[in-house]
Parts: C-alpha cells; structure tokens; sequence
C-alpha cells in the first residue's frame, strides 16, 4: 500500500528535505494530527505522540516476474539507514508496553515482515544487524521448515511455468491471451483477487484445478522459499522477533470459529514450541477490515496474544486499540521521496 504513490515530484521532495522540511513535518506528526479539508486542514492534538509500523514482505537482490510485495535490497537498505539516522527503531514489544503506559518517545517507528520468506534471513537480516535495528517477522508457521509454500505464491508459481496461451479472464470469463508476460501477470493478480475471497477448502479445490487447466505440475512447487526454523532462531539472537501470521493464512473472517480459533492457537503453540520463548504478536493474513471480524479480533485476545497488526493504513497513537494497530508499506524507489512521506503519513489522521 504506497499510497499516493508518484503524487509528489522527486525534486520536490529532495527540495522539501534539504530545506529542513521533513524534519519539521516530523515534529508537527508528534504532536498533531492533520487531516486534510480542502484549503483549511484540520490540526487535532494527539493523545500521545504517535507511532508508525511499516511492513514489508518480500527484499529480493535480483527482480523477477511473479514476485508479490517485493523490495530491493539496496533500497532496503537505504530506508534502513534513514530509519536509523531518523527515528527511534524500537521492537514491536516494547512499543506495546509503552502504548499500554502511554509512553511512546519522540520519532517511534516498528519495522515488521510478513509470511516469513527466507529472504527475510539472506538479504533482510544482514542489514538490520549493519544499523542494529530491531523488526518482527510474522510466519505462517505451516510453511517454516516445511517446505510448504503459501497459497499465492503457488497460484503465482502456476501462471509463471505454465506453456498454455490461453486462460479464462477471471472477470470476463472469456479465454485472453497469457503468452505475453504482462497479460500473464494481470491473469494472475486477478486470480488471486479471487482466491482471496474464498474460505481454505474451496480455495484448496480452486488451485487444484488451477494446476490443471494451466497444466503446471503441482509437485514441482519450490520448497526453499520460506524461512526454516534454524534461520528464525539465528534471528531471535540478533533482536528479531517472531510473530504469529496463521498456520495456513486463511482470510480469517471467511472461517468457522473452530477454525480461527484453531489457526490462532495452533501458530503460537508452534513458535513457542520451536523458539522456547512466548509470543504476543499476531498479524491478520490480508490484514484490511474485511479481513478479520469482531469475533475474530476477540478469538486473537482469548488466543493469548497482546496486539495484532492489520494492514490498514496511517499511524497509530496510545490509546488505540492494540488489536487494530495500523502499518503501512511507504516503499519509493527515490530516497527523498520516502523520507518526506513517511514524516507526511506519521502526521496525517488516520482515515477509517
Ligand atoms: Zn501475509
């Protein structure tokens, strides 16, 4: 989510951050929020100074197609770097403890991960350790050190090894032609809108016959994709933390409640089993308001967790509910331009 992405010029912000821009909007964000009115923004003053979570997925080192949420290393790195000469980096933890005292100090931001990609140790890991700043990795704990991967990615897997031309428009119905990469792609992201909508079962039923029409050998899925237990450990030792994400990232809200409860349950006994320490932190898989309920945000908390991400946007502030904690996804590929809107989002009122 990169909202308003390409709104702001790159010279603009590189302007804008030279002349001392950013570091004011930084400070304003501490104290007020703005949201915006036509001419006459409304300032309203925060409750206690705000926090920001960003969250990413995949850090690659070489860009392929059928990559979903992915950021360069460099550019990983560069952010990083800001974060670190910028804010005050604290673990997910600690933020919650001091949310719950309302404690929250000057520039407070949280770097999470979501799914658990092995990339996450290979390229992500080794550039926290260079600026010593803590983050919090959520795994879907069925596909660490399984082998298994997610259900996207096999859907993603599928449009990327397939020879067919053909394939039904998901939302037209009729046959397009895939042969060209981008045509492939759009295929794809449409298919997973979908898949997105459907509870475990018919999703397992829909993928099965996806493999089919596509005539992709499912037995062929890559099996090193996801972190393995060894990794997650190692990182647990450098300031990583280790959340819940599901065993299997259902769409929580489309599941029975034995089966929500199930998936809540069944992930932290796993990381607790597997790390021999406790987790409070959980992040809804898809993480938008359609994606969890009241009940399901109430099975998190009787679950034994103390906070759960969602993915929906803008800054939080002590005070909020802990269960629906904001994050956001500000990944530019120009350096200023990050650097002014992460300090615009920190200042801006979150929208419902
Ligand atoms: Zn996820």
């Amino acid at each position: 989510m990169s909202r308003g992405r390409g709104r702001i010029p790159a010279w603009l912000a590189s302007g804008f951050d030279r002349m001392g821009g950013t570091a004011t909007l930084r400070a304003v964000g501490d104290r007020f929020s703005i949201a915006p009115n036509g001419f006459t923004p409304r300032l309203r003053a925060r409750r206690g100074r705000p926090f920001q979570i960003l969250i990413y997925h995949r850090i690659h080192d070489r860009p392929r197609e059928f990559m979903l949420d992915t950021v360069a290393v460099d550019r990983f790195d560069e952010q990083m770097r800001h974060l670190g000469r910028r804010y005050r980096v604290l673990p997910l933890s600690e933020l919650l403890d001091r949310a719950g005292q309302g404690e929250i100090p000057p520039r407070a931001i949280a770097v999470t991960f979501d799914d658990g990609y092995r990339d996450n140790f290979t390229h992500a890991y080794p550039v926290l350790r260079r600026y010593g700043l803590p983050a919090s990795i959520f795994v879907v704990t069925g596909s660490i050190g399984t082998g298994r991967i997610l259900w996207h990615d096999q859907a993603l897997f599928a449009f990327e090894q397939t020879r067919k031309d053909r394939y039904p428009d998901p939302d037209r119905g009729d046959p397009t032609d895939i042969r060209p990469i981008a045509a492939r792609e759009g295929t794809a992201h449409k298919v997973l809108a979908r898949l997105k909508r459907m509870g475990g079962e018919e999703r397992e039923r829909a993928l099965t016959s996806l493999f089919e029409v596509l005539e992709v050998d499912r037995s062929r899925l890559p099996s090193n994709l996801m972190l393995s237990w060894d990794e997650t450990e190692a990182m647990t030792q450098g300031g990583i933390e280790i959340g819940s994400h599901t065993a299997t990232h259902p769409i929580l809200s489309l599941e029975t409640p034995e089966r929500v409860a199930a998936e809540l349950q069944e992930s932290k006994r796993t990381i607790e089993r597997e790390l021999g320490r406790e987790t409070r932190l959980f992040a809804y898989p898809n993480g938008t308001r359609a994606d969890y309920t009241a009940d399901v945000r109430e099975a998190v908390r009787a679950a034994g967790y103390r906070c759960a991400l969602t993915t929906r946007f803008g800054p939080n502030e002590p005070g909020d509910d802990p269960f629906e904690w904001r994050r956001g996804t500000p990944w530019e590929e120009h350096r200023a331009l990050f650097s002014v809107k992460l300090a615009l989002y920190r200042a801006m009122e979150a929208n419902s």
